[in-house]
Parts: C-alpha cells; sequence; structure tokens
C-alpha cells in the first residue's frame, strides 16, 4: 500500500507506505543448496577432521583462495574463532597490543582479550567509518603488534595506507572482513591484502551458512598450517594416515562442519550474481535520496566497490531540528520511518571500548574516538533487507518511505520539540 509521500504520517495516524515492518527474507535457501546439504548427511561425512576424500569443508576452503586469489583458507567454526586464531598464529599474546576501529561489532575487541592482548581503539573516517591511517598512527606503541581494520558495512578500509603504516611499525595487518565479502579495494578482494583476513559465515553476512561459519584466508602458509592444528586441538591431520591423537600445541575444537561448507559452496555459485544485484539494487535505492534535506547516504569512494552489507544513514539533526537533543531527534525520526515499514535500526548503541564488558580493560578515554560518538549518534542503518537479490522493490518503497517522512520535517520537529521539552 503506497501512501505517496503527501499522505499523513503513519506516526500521526496516517496509511502507512509498507503494511508492516519488511521482514527480513535472507539468507536465500534454493534448491540447489538443499540438495547440497542433503548429499552430505547422506555422505556421512560431517566433520572436517575425516579426510579420505576430499570433505565439503576442503572444497570450500579450495573455491574461497581461488575467489579472493590467496594460497590458503582455513574454515573454522565462526568469525570471532577466526580472528582469534588468526591473532594466535601470527603470535599475538599477553603483553601485546591491537588496534581495532572504535566502530565495529565486538567480536573484532573481543577476540584480541581472549587471546590475552591488550585491544586499542582508533577512531574511525566519518564518510567511511572505517579506521584511517591517521587513527591508526596515533594509537602505535612500542607494544602494538597486530592491527585490525574491520571492512565495516562492507567498505573496504583504506588498506594501501594502512599496510604503508603498519609496515613502518612493524605490525602484523588482519583484516576483520566479516561484513564484506564480495568488496574490492582497487580492484584487490577485500581479505587479499592483509597478512591475513578472516570471514564470517554467520547467516546474516553476504555470503551466508546455514548458521555459523567462519574463514580464515592468508599467503602465508605457516600461518595458515598453525590454524589447521589451533581448529583441532593442535593436531597434525594428514589425509595420507589415520588420526594419531598427538596434540603439538594447546589449541581448540574450532571446526567448520560439512553440512554449512556445502550449503556455503552452493551459495558461493550464486554469489556474484547477488553482489551484482544487489549493488544495482542499493544504487537505485540511493540514486532517489540525494535531494533529501540534511541526509548522508552512504557512498562507495572512488576505487572501491561496495559489498553493501549495511547501509547507513549520516542525518543533520542540528540542522533540521535546532535546539532539539540529538537523542529525541533520532528517535523521532526512527519511530517515523519504522512507522511506514522502514526498518530502521541503530548498529552498534556506543563506540566499541564504552561496551560495559570492555571498559575496564581499556586506558583511553572518549577523546579517543569522537567521530566514532559522532556517527553513533547521528546516523541509522538498514540491515539485511536489502540483501536479497531481488529486493529492489522494496527498496523503491523505502525510497517512497524517505520521501514522505522527508516532507513532514517539520511534523517531526513539533513532535521532538513536544517530547523534549
Ligand atoms: C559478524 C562479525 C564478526 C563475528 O563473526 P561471527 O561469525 O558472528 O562470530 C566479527 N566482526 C565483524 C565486523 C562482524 O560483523
Amino acid at each position: 500500500m503506497n501512501g505517496g509521500p503527501v499522505g499523513e504520517l503513519a506516526l500521526t495516524g496516517g496509511e502507512p507506505v509498507l503494511g508492516s515492518l519488511a521482514p527480513v527474507d535472507w539468507p536465500r535457501t534454493t534448491d540447489a543448496d538443499r540438495a547440497a546439504v542433503l548429499s552430505v548427511l547422506d555422505s556421512n561425512v560431517l566433520v572436517s577432521d575425516r579426510t579420505a576424500e576430499q570433505t565439503a569443508v576442503e572444497r570450500l576452503e579450495g573455491s574461497w583462495a581461488r575467489y579472493l586469489g590467496v594460497r590458503r583458507c582455513v574454515g573454522v567454526s565462526n568469525g570471532t574463532t577466526a580472528i582469534e586464531l588468526a591473532l594466535l598464529a601470527h603470535g599475538v599474546g599477553p603483553g601485546d597490543e591491537v588496534v581495532v576501529p572504535a566502530l565495529t561489532f565486538v567480536a573484532t575487541a573481543m577476540a584480541v582479550v581472549h587471546v590475552g592482548a591488550t585491544p586499542v581503539y582508533a577512531d574511525v573516517d566519518p564518510v567511511t567509518f572505517t579506521m584511517t591511517a591517521q587513527s591508526l598512527a596515533a594509537e602505535i606503541t612500542e607494544r602494538t603488534k597486530a592491527v585490525i581494520p574491520v571492512h565495516l558495512h562492507g567498505l573496504s578500509a583504506d588498506m594501501g595506507a594502512l599496510m604503508e603504516v603498519a609496515r613502518r611499525h612493524g605490525c602484523v595487518v588482519i583484516e576483520d572482513a566479516a561484513q564484506a565479502q564480495g568488496a574490492r579495494y582497487l580492484g584487490v578482494p577485500s581479505g587479499a591484502y592483509g597478512n591475513t583476513a578472516t570471514f564470517s559465515l554467520q547467516m546474516t553476512k553476504n555470503l551466508p551458512t546455514c548458521g555459523e561459519g567462519g574463514l580464515v584466508v592468508t599467503d602465508d602458509e605457516r600461518v595458515a598450517d598453525r590454524i589447521v592444528q589451533l581448529r583441532q586441538f593442535g593436531e597434525t591431520i594428514r589425509a595420507d594416515r589415520p588420526r594419531r591423537y598427538v596434540s603439538h600445541r594447546v589449541g581448540f575444537n574450532a571446526k567448520l562442519n560439512n553440512v554449512q561448507a556445502a550449503y556455503t559452496s552452493s551459495q558461493l555459485e550464486r554469489f556474484d550474481a547477488y553482489h551484482a544485484a544487489r549493488r544495482s539494487n542499493v544504487a537505485a535505492f540511493l540514486s532517489r535520496l540525494g535531494h533529501l534535506e540534511g541526509l548522508t547516504c552512504p557512498s562507495e569512494p572512488d576505487g572501491y566497490e561496495h559489498a553493501w552489507h549495511i547501509l547507513r544513514f549520516v542525518v543533520d539533526f542540528d540542522g533540521l531540528f535546532p535546539g532539539v537533543d540529538t537523542a529525541t531527534a533520532r528517535g523521532v525520526l526512527m519511530r517515523a520511518l519504522r512507522a511506514e515499514g522502514l526498518p530502521a535500526t541503530r548498529y552498534q548503541m556506543m563506540p566499541l571500548p564504552e561496551q560495559p564488558a570492555l571498559r575496564s580493560l581499556c586506558r583511553q578515554t572518549p577523546a579517543s574516538w569522537p567521530v566514532a560518538q559522532q556517527v553513533i549518534d547521528r546516523s541509522f542503518t538498514l540491515q539485511q533487507r536489502h540483501l536479497a537479490p531481488d529486493a529492489g522493490p522494496l527498496l523503491q518503497s523505502f525510497a517512497d518511505v524517505m520521501e514522505k517522512v522527508w516532507a513532514h520535517l517539520k511534523v517531526l520537529e513539533e513532535l521532538a520539540d513536544g517530547a523534549g521539552r
């Protein structure tokens, strides 16, 4: 049902543009995905340590390494474990500092804490939302052992500049590409630029599995071999002999299973088509929003290919609603959007170091991440609904919603004024 841009806001009793909040329709499971999963079940080769013949995990590892153009890929239990094992394989541990962005999912820093190292937070860029070379350089000390740039929302960090800073200081670069399957930086796929990179296959990500999973990629054979050991109790597993149950290091049980690998391999067959469809759907959506006052749409800088995992819209609340506090203005705007059927959300309620679990471990003050705080305060996000290849019409409805809501900014200002007083 399309109320058109002139009808009354659903928030104040008008007809909503969409009948209800658009549901999540991701991941898309096809008959091919079902057949892939069933064939693993029928084979009874369910976990990754059976090596008599090539397993589904090995097949996925091979295809993803080829897709990125890297030497090695190791399947692990999830994207958080992927970061932990990458850190351990690079020798990061107690006494080391690891620089992570102040705006990302909590797992990026938790992985650092899990290996006994200390996360240090670098501020992000106000336009790309990723760590910058300057913010990284500002946080490097003689204890910095590694840097984890996060390609947040599907846009690569400025890898050339970050690698240069890291090289100068002898730090390892581990890309957290959990949100960036399909992204590119100067033609290089995200995950193929740093020393090592990690991906999540969690079902909300661009390349999903039917549950939880992760991948680590690297050109460094020794790092890859260590991760293979670490994911299975520190054992060396070889295809040409039975498992010996000898542990060479203290490892984990962090294996990916064959059902989940087969599902992802099947998804990978359609990945490029989905990526291309998403790019054209999102471009058509954003092209309708350029004229909305005080709104900054997410963008794709020259030389970057965005994977559009999450769409973040920055709003000039001070300009649109002068004198109203930002949280009130944001709340009213998001309620108005949601009432019309656009599921506006926030991505991260606070900068990462201000998470209750992490606060006491941090030696920095909020003066170190002013931009991350501003971005969180002044934006809303759209997640998952746009990931499916046929989400184009839905995104057009979202554009209708935004045009309608923006045509009623005066009403919102009155509501915000009332709420703020
Ligand atoms: C999802 C995500 C992770 C963690 O991946 P899981 O598979 O959920 O453990 C890490 N970093 C970022 C940026 C993510 O979005």
